[in-house]
């Protein structure tokens, strides 16, 4: 583990060491951002789905909604206002009382379900983005889509900085590109690569980069979902943070594992899409929307 600011090719295992995945972990630090949840839903179980162990928070749900914690979100998506009719919502607004501003879009980001619960979660949370320079604080709004089963939830930020959105969505471009190329040449180059890259924020701290290689694959009752267990060294805050599987992942379609916690001595995933199995009968969406 290292500060993002330190990193360069030489922090890359020599097989790696390509210019392209340079750039593409820099473009992935770009879209990574810290959340700061100051609320615990009351609709967290007390258990895991079909399982004696217990869900994280479920017993500060019950004895009140405040908790204030870190962890990590990236953004996958950003989407401009279109509709003349739609007013922008975003916390600023909201707390302003201002229900004028027409120019305004928003901000999509992955983190795991455990992170973020729900809707009442996802409005008492800050997403800093740009932590080290120029930073910008977006709040939730909703919550787009998610999944217990599989730990992922998608969290919606309606904002009025356009030009944050312009900002977002050419990294986003980027990135996706990047990850192509990255993907295409060490498919080619090696059989199986197994480098795992994460970029999180350590608690309250700015960023740190952590790669290792992934042990385990594991299919999901969905057999083209998936999930995986690898080596990468991560510390407390790292909740929610992307991990991009070389070869695997794909962000321009959202075919994105993020980091669970720990276990069997080393990090887990939750269960995301994939690039191997990017096949013209998988239903593209990310799965069963919950009500929340
Ligand atoms: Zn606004």
């Amino acid at each position: 583990m290292l500060p993002i600011s330190d990193f360069k090719k030489d922090t890359l295992p020599k097989e790696y060491r390509h210019n392209s995945l340079v750039s593409l972990v820099q473009n992935i630090s770009i879209l990574t951002g810290r959340l700061n949840i100051d609320y615990v839903s009351d609709k967290r179980p007390e258990k895991y789905p079909d399982s004696d162990d217990p869900y994280p928070l479920y017993d500060k749900s019950k004895k009140g909604a405040h908790d204030s914690r870190f962890a990590t979100g990236i953004v996958v998506g950003v989407e401009k206002n279109t509709d003349t009719d739609a007013l922008c919502y975003c916390f600023d607004c909201r707390s302003q009382g201002s229900t004028t501003t027409k120019k305004w879009g928003k901000v999509y980001l992955l983190t795991t379900k455990t992170v973020i619960f729900d809707k009442s979660e996802a409005l008492k949370t800050k997403f800093t983005l740009f932590f080290d320079n120029k930073t910008r604080v977006l709040s939730g709004s909703s919550v787009k889509d998610s999944d217990i089963n599989y730990d992922w939830c998608e969290v919606e930020c309606a904002t009025c900085d356009t030009t944050l959105i312009d900002k977002l969505s050419d990294n986003l471009e980027r990135c996706s590109t990047e990850m192509k190329s990255v993907n295409s040449h060490f498919i080619g180059e090696l059989t199986r690569p197994k480098l795992a890259i994460i970029v999180f924020h350590p608690f309250k701290q700015p960023k740190t980069f952590s790669y290792g290689f992934w042990k385990d694959r594991f299919e999901g009752n969905k057999n083209t979902w998936t999930n995986y267990e690898y080596n990468v060294g991560t510390e407390r805050g790292a909740a929610g943070a992307f991990v991009y599987i070389v070869g695997v992942s794909d962000i321009s379609k959202r075919y994105v594992h993020v980091h669970c916690g720990l276990r069997n001595h080393g990090g887990y995933s939750s269960f995301g899409l994939e690039r191997t199995n990017d096949a013209s009968n998988i239903n593209d969406n990310r799965g069963p929307r919950v009500d929340n």
